[in-house]
């Protein structure tokens, strides 16, 4: 049955393309419609409560085969609060199920619940927008951001530790006064909050809020269900979607756009997903042989090209974009996913949301397609899926090393090999794309280690004055290169991931608190201040000056040039704007080496350890680049 799923004559007969899947609620009646083709009866149960075991149906709902392999019946009556699965009979056997299209669940996501989600919008919500949907992708400044991370830790002064509430809290402060949580992130000048995984995922139980658990939450359950760790009621539906729309609202209002990790690659437990349930194996890919295909390595991979998958995300990006206002899609491993399938997310997300932004993981992985002619989204198909932007391990592994070798040594940990390959970030093209649209920059996020704890485990003698040296270089590089940046959160204060044992710990999707939290008490510390003030001021450089965040290949290619030097620890470009030009210069080497400087008096932004769009001093004629740190200088000409 497996294969025939995805031959020609099963899509042509069920392919269902209404809007109408899963509950429809009014305050008259509400209808249900589910795609079970090959179900041999369906029914839905209606439940008091949301916890699965309860014994509180409220009533039973028999349905009937309708269009295209959909099963539908309507409930007379106002049912909006009350909870429902489906019980599906399949040849051999019955299941109950949760519904794919859930809008939310109760605890632990077992059973949907019918919702009237208008009812519950914070106020304001009908005016709430993108604050920042007029800017191209590369005028965003991207934060990579876990919700529990941010306030979990005790010196955090934020009072909803690891909800989503907590992201609503302003005017909180450490001991010393130094700003936390949101304060902290809109101080930083960031436009682009992005959030590891907060739809419904399986990996932290629910029913237990008083016990530390942790997970970074990529295994998805109900991919349209917001988690109910982060709200501060996991058992009642409705508070989980009311305080997310919350933490966006307020984040909305503070100027910061929202970016949600999505995880449609793969699935928490293969034969436990709901859809799997009930249309037996239909979201998952399968080799001839009948066992799972496992290109993510999270156990399973994601049939995107089968039509009803398709239309599964499709739809569930659209929900989230105009529901939820969600502003950007971080897509995890899509390279398991079909171009098809992004283009249509793109185009279809668009006609309501211009603004929605989207990029992800395009790694080429080994996965087995049930269809021929089926092109994946990875970097060398970026033509296919213009929109669409990829992450630059090209700039990761160049700054800070090769991701699958902890101790080799990038540009910045002072590796001359790796300076061509910062040159052709610079110059535009890191060998995928030629596009800026399409690149995000980044030497850190939550995979690997900690770009201070890279630099530490590669160069295990380095000072930490040393090592913080290093990683501001590394932060130069990345937020002044062509492209969009992007950072871990916490990079901007020397993040590190200790273990027990005085090791660092590089994979810490389960980690504890301990290891994940932001510990904002190192404010404390001079040279984190300093460091912070470093990323704050590379940021404004950023953002005052258009010719730092060219839109276009032929911007780049036309403005950008690299200016030769002899050391291969020094990487120099000059970069012209419409009545300014920049001279950057990275020093990786342990010596000063002075810049000759053209035409007369030059503007300095970014010197040793500070970083400003103000002028900080001035030069004429050359200027020194101190060891282990990033110049950068201006002057204004006529044109
Ligand atoms: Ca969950």
């Amino acid at each position: 049955m497996q294969q025939n799923y995805s031959t020609v004559e099963f899509e042509n007969a069920y392919t269902y393309s209404g809007s109408d899947l899963g509950a429809v609620w009014s305050q008259k009646n509400t209808s249900f419609r589910v795609w079970a083709p090959t179900a041999l009866n369906a029914s839905v149960r209606i439940y008091r409560s949301g916890t699965e075991g309860t014994d509180d149906l409220a009533a039973e709902l028999p349905m009937t085969p309708a269009e295209k392999g959909t099963w539908y019946g309507t409930l007379d009556g106002d049912w909006n609060g009350f909870y429902y699965t489906y019980v599906i009979t399949l040849s051999g056997k019955t299941v109950e199920a949760c519904d794919p299209y859930a809008r939310s669940t109760g605890v632990n996501g077992k059973r949907a619940m019918i919702l009237n989600l208008a009812d519950i919008n914070p106020e304001g919500w009908d005016q709430d927008k993108n604050p920042n949907a007029e800017i191209p992708i590369t005028d965003a400044v991207i934060y990579e951001l876990h919700v529990r991370d941010l306030s979990i830790d005790r010196h955090s002064g934020i009072q909803s530790k690891g909800k989503f509430l907590g992201l609503t809290e302003t005017g909180t402060k450490i001991r010393s006064g130094h700003s936390t949580g949101l304060d902290h992130i809109r101080s930083l000048g960031i436009t682009h909050l992005h959030l590891l995984p907060f739809y419904d995922y399986g990996s932290v139980d629910e029913s237990k809020p008083e016990k530390a658990q942790f997970n970074w939450g990529y295994d998805p359950v109900n991919f349209n269900v917001p988690e109910g760790s982060y709200s501060t009621d996991p058992f009642h539906g409705e508070v989980r979607v009311r305080e997310l729309k919350q933490m966006i609202k307020k984040l909305h209002d503070n100027g910061i756009s929202v970016v949600m990790d999505v995880v449609y690659n793969h699935v928490y437990r293969t034969r436990e997903f709901c859809f799997n349930q009930i249309v037996p194996d239909y979201f998952s890919r399968f080799n001839e042989k009948g066992t799972l295909s496992n290109g993510s390595c999270c156990g399973n991979d994601t049939a995107s090209e089968r039509s009803m998958v398709r239309k599964y995300i499709v739809d569930s990006v659209n929900y989230w974009a105009n529901e939820y206002h969600i502003d950007g899609f971080r897509f995890d491993l899509v390279g398991l996913i079909d171009t098809d399938t992004i283009n249509e997310i793109m185009e279809t997300t668009h006609r309501n949301r211009p603004d929605v932004i989207f990029y992800g993981e395009g790694w080429d992985m080994p996965t087995v397609l049930t269809k021929t002619e089926v092109k994946l989204t990875i970097q060398k198909n970026a033509d296919i899926v213009p929109g669409f932007a990829f992450f630059n391990d090209t700039i990761r592994d160049a700054v800070r090393g090769s991701v699958f070798e902890t101790s080799a040594l990038g540009f910045v940990s002072g590796n001359p090999k790796c300076r061509e390959q910062i040159d052709n970030c610079y110059l535009g093209s890191p060998g995928w794309t030629n596009n800026p649209k399409q690149i995000i920059n980044y030497v850190s996020c939550h995979d690997n280690h900690t770009l201070y704890d890279r630099l530490a485990v590669s160069l295990p003698n380095a000072s930490r004055e040393e090592l913080i040296r290093r990683s501001n270089l590394g932060a130069a590089i990345n937020l002044l290169c062509p492209g969009v940046p992007f950072f871990q959160a916490g990079e901007e204060l020397l993040r590190t991931k200790p273990g027990r044992n005085g090791e660092r710990i590089h994979n810490s999707y389960r980690s504890s608190d301990r290891v994940n939290s932001l510990k904002w008490e190192h404010l404390n510390d001079p040279e984190v201040e300093k460091t912070l003030q470093y990323y704050r001021g590379l940021i404004r450089l950023r953002k005052a000056n258009p010719a730092l965040r060219y839109a276009d290949t032929v911007s780049v290619s036309g403005n950008i040039q690299k200016v030769a030097s002899s050391d291969p620890l020094t990487a120099v470009y000059m970069i012209y704007g419409s009545n300014i030009r920049f001279l950057i210069a990275f020093n990786a080497g342990q010596s000063e080496f002075m810049l000759p400087l053209p035409d007369g008096t030059w503007n300095i932004h970014v010197q040793d350890s500070e970083a400003s769009d103000s002028v900080i001093a001035r030069a004429k004629s050359c200027a020194a680049v101190a060891p282990i740190s990033a110049l950068v200088l201006s002057q204004y000409k006529e044109r």
